[in-house]
């Protein structure tokens, strides 16, 4: 075994390792479930290891055959808004501490048929609600390149888990950003699929038309292959794509030869961190040097997006959080009437940001200002998607940053909502729109904290976002950095 153990292998290493009989799916698990013990005391990735569990299912899978299984004997941390069956599922909020649902999510039950071994639940904003993972009710989590400062959010504990070599894949959710603005923040890539590439069935709804989850990784290989595992039409989610997703490989060196992509205009005018404008014009460059054709673009405005994110997500998240009534799930807070009870329970058991959006979505909708706010927030949103579908009728690929500049420090957002939503100006267009976006990590800022480059296709199309990906990650050569707070490593080779 290597010193570091097989913990910061990718996900293609451990399938090498397999193939030519160096270790066992137990060694693999073994080796992640030891590095968390060292590392996540610090990091605080996880809400929940599931330490036996996952042994014992990778010492069946020693005995058995691979064949036909993509991720046999990987090792997977997930979200804690997707559910597990029977082990805790509490989106990083109070009042679900303690429940169990009695279901897998479609994505967990599709990493288990291929033959991934669930090692943990990772930490989040609650609700999914927030861009830094302060906002959980368990703890925060820290970046594993500077541990002051935010990992990103709110899957900040799964991308803080595959940058600190804890795990080599994670399941996030992404509804604003959510996956691809950690993995920018960490150091790792990121994937979110066209709106219904990945079935819902058993993701805590936040924003039912905007959530997807999808895969953060070492790599682009590693999410590629997760994709194609939890991808495709579900009987029970009847919002799941029918169509079968792309084929999602690489394609090699070629892969940008004869691209269109398309860099917007409309970020000169805001505010980005030297390493950002760095590493944007670094990969237009090496995609025009390969053969792209680049243009700038014009995009729909990028604050009337996010404005219209805000209104659309606020709006559906008090409606889908209305279920928490102290009667079904989680806790209860318990009074003499029933009306008393609800507002107990809702009152202990949500936090500060949860309720910010709760009552901004109960505003947005009201009777007297639904049609000024979400009437109009709803058809922005359309005319946003129609100027994409234009868009790219004439792109194959936009590339923008995922956010302005690196991790911010741990507490320096908290009491400023609106700058802490201003971190998702370039990855709420994708989500607005529905379309497949990644992050991949594209250098690093003059302190050390690694910046990301977001690709964005036509919905359907995460084959041109996986290919312009694989590319690019190959001309940036970046490397993971997996001791927390250690000095060795990481940055670009
Ligand atoms: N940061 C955004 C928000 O707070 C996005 C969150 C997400 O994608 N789940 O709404």
């Amino acid at each position: 075994m290597p010193d570091g153990g097989y913990s910061d292998l990718s996900v293609r290493g451990i399938e090498e390792l397999y193939r030519r009989g160096g270790a066992r799916p137990s060694d693999v698990v073994g080796s992640c479930l030891d590095a968390i013990e060292a590392k996540d005391g610090i990091v605080g990735a996880f809400v929940e290891v599931f330490r036996e569990e996952a042994l014992a299912r990778a010492r069946e899978l020693d005995g058995e055959d691979s064949r036909g299984r993509p991720l046999f004997g990987v090792p997977v941390a997930v979200k804690d808004n997707i559910c597990t069956r029977l082990m805790p599922t509490s989106c990083g909020s109070r009042i679900l501490r303690g429940y169990r649902p009695p279901y897998d999510a479609t994505a967990v039950s599709r990493l288990r048929a291929a033959g991934a071994v669930i090692v943990g639940k990772t930490n989040m904003d609650e609700f999914a609600m927030g861009s830094s993972t302060e906002h959980s009710s368990s703890h925060p989590t820290r970046n594993p390149w500077d541990t002051d400062c935010a990992p990103g959010g709110s899957s900040g504990g799964s991308a803080a888990a595959v940058a600190a070599g804890m795990v080599p894949l994670a399941l996030g959710s992404d509804t604003g950003g959510s996956i691809r603005q950690p993995a920018s923040f960490c150091g790792v890539t990121g994937i979110k699929g066209t709106w219904g590439r990945v079935s819902r069935y058993g993701l805590v709804a936040f924003a039912s038309s905007l959530d997807q989850i999808g895969p953060i990784a070492a790599d682009v290989d590693g999410c590629a292959r997760a994709l194609r595992a939890i991808a495709g039409a579900d009987g029970i989610d009847s919002t799941a794509l029918a169509d079968p997703c792309p084929a999602l490989e690489g394609g090699g060196e070629a892969a940008l030869d004869g691209m269109r992509i398309g860099v917007p205009s409309s970020i000169k005018g805001i505010d980005l961190d030297p390493s950002v404008s760095a590493a944007l014009a670094a990969a237009v460059r090496h995609a025009a040097e390969a053969g792209s054709r680049v243009a700038e673009v014009d995009l729909p405005d990028l604050g009337l997006t996010i404005a219209c994110y805000y209104v659309i997500a606020a709006a559906e998240a008090s409606s889908n959080l209305a279920r928490y009534d102290g009667v079904r799930f989680g806790m209860r807070v318990g009074s003499d009437t029933l009306g008393e009870m609800y507002a107990r329970t809702r009152s202990a058991g949500f936090g500060e940001e949860v309720k910010r959006r709760i009552l901004l979505g109960t505003f947005v909708l009201s009777s007297g200002y639904h049609d000024q706010y979400y009437g109009r927030a709803c058809e922005v949103r359309e005319r946003i998607r129609d100027c994409y579908r234009r868009l790219f009728g004439s792109i194959d690929l936009l590339i923008l940053p995922t956010a302005p500049g690196p991790a911010f420090r741990l507490g320096e957002r908290l009491d400023d909502p609106v700058a802490m939503y201003l971190s998702d100006i370039f990855t709420t267009p994708a989500s607005v729109a529905g379309l497949p976006a990644v992050s991949i990590p594209a250098g690093l800022s003059a302190d050390g904290l690694p910046v990301g480059l977001q690709l964005i296709a036509a919905g359907g199309r995460e084959d041109l976002i996986v290919r312009g990906a694989s590319a690019l990650e190959r001309a940036f050569a970046f490397r993971r950095r997996c001791v927390p707070g250690g000095s060795g490593g990481g940055g670009r080779s």
